[in-house]
């Protein structure tokens, strides 16, 4: 059965293999032109202050902080998110799709940033202290420094009856984590998604950490998920989409235990999960597809 999820954002590590990729070209250059075709682009600012305010300025560093690029200049600091279909092209070719901003640096390339569904953004601070403000207010750690620990995570679980899939999606929780990624870090630390944030013990929370931040790796190491739209800044996709897990993987066997893979909505979200590796909790609806084995179930 087809089916097609939409809403599959680029995450930390399509971010992280955009930053990297993208740094090379950008670190160290001045701005020498901005246009911006699409005014919901920078929101509520406008495009022609925006792209005055960009104009000139030499990006020191790209960083990123959860699913955000952050471009720090010598006056100020750029927030670029990517959203759903958002991709940042380096020389494109001039008949590339759905342009909404192109950033032409001083002897350096062009960057264009295409975006089909429109729901990217570039918004600027020309105070850094407030675009670091902007970015705290929204996030939770990272999941790849010293402040993600299990007891970080379980003091943000605390209390909360909502589904742990569902939580791990909130960037207040951990930033940067979406639904690729909370997938396959709970099959790996054997937490069900529907286990409410409150009732993941705290061993599992300290599961689910090591569980994070070994699917980030190895999807940047891969260099990022293409499923729809995420694309390198030379266009080519990531590859860690063949390496899933549980991830889209409906009806296949589990890679630990050959129970078929589970596929139910949590949080509006297609969510995949082993009903044997991942006990369920109690009173669970049963999956849509998978879950079940084919044939006579093997005790042991
Ligand atoms: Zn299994």
């Amino acid at each position: 059965m087809a089916t097609r999820e939409t809403g599959s954002v680029p995450e930390l590590p399509e971010v992280e293999t955009v930053r990297r990729q993208l740094a090379p070209h950008v670190e160290g250059r001045a701005i020498a032109a901005v246009t911006i075709d699409d005014p919901r682009w920078c929101a509520p600012d406008a495009p022609a202050a925006t792209a005055a305010a960009l104009r000139g300025r030499t990006v020191r560093a790209l960083e990123r902080r959860g699913k955000h690029l952050i471009w720090r200049t010598d006056a100020g600091t750029l927030l670029l998110h990517l959203r759903m279909t958002g991709v940042l092209l380096v020389d494109p070719e001039p008949d590339a799709p759905y342009r909404r901003v192109e950033i032409a640096f001083d002897d350096g390339p062009t960057v264009w940033f295409c975006d089909p569904r429109r729901f990217g953004t570039g918004r600027w601070f020309a105070d850094p202290g407030a675009a670091d403000a902007h970015l705290d207010a929204r996030l939770g750690p990272e999941p790849l420094s010293d402040a993600f620990t299990g007891d970080a995570l379980r003091a943000a679980l605390r209390g909360r009856r909502a589904p742990v899939k569902s939580l791990l999606l909130d960037q207040r929780v951990v930033a940067g984590v979406g639904n690729i990624y909370a997938d396959e870090a709970l099959f790996l630390a054997r937490v069900h998604p529907l286990r409410a944030g409150g009732a993941v013990t705290p061993a599992a929370c300290r599961a689910l950490v090591d569980a994070i931040r070994t699917v980030l790796l190895a999807g940047i190491d891969a260099g990022g998920a293409t499923i729809d739209d995420f694309r390198h800044v030379d266009g080519v996709t990531g590859g860690f989409q063949d390496d899933f897990l549980v991830h889209r993987r409906a009806g296949e066997p589990c890679p630990t235990c050959a129970t078929p893979v589970a596929r139910r909505v949590v949080g509006q979200r297609a969510t995949y999960s082993c009903d044997r590796c991942q006990t369920p909790p109690r009173g669970a609806p049963a999956p849509l597809e998978g879950g079940r084995r084919a044939g006579p179930i093997l005790r042991g």
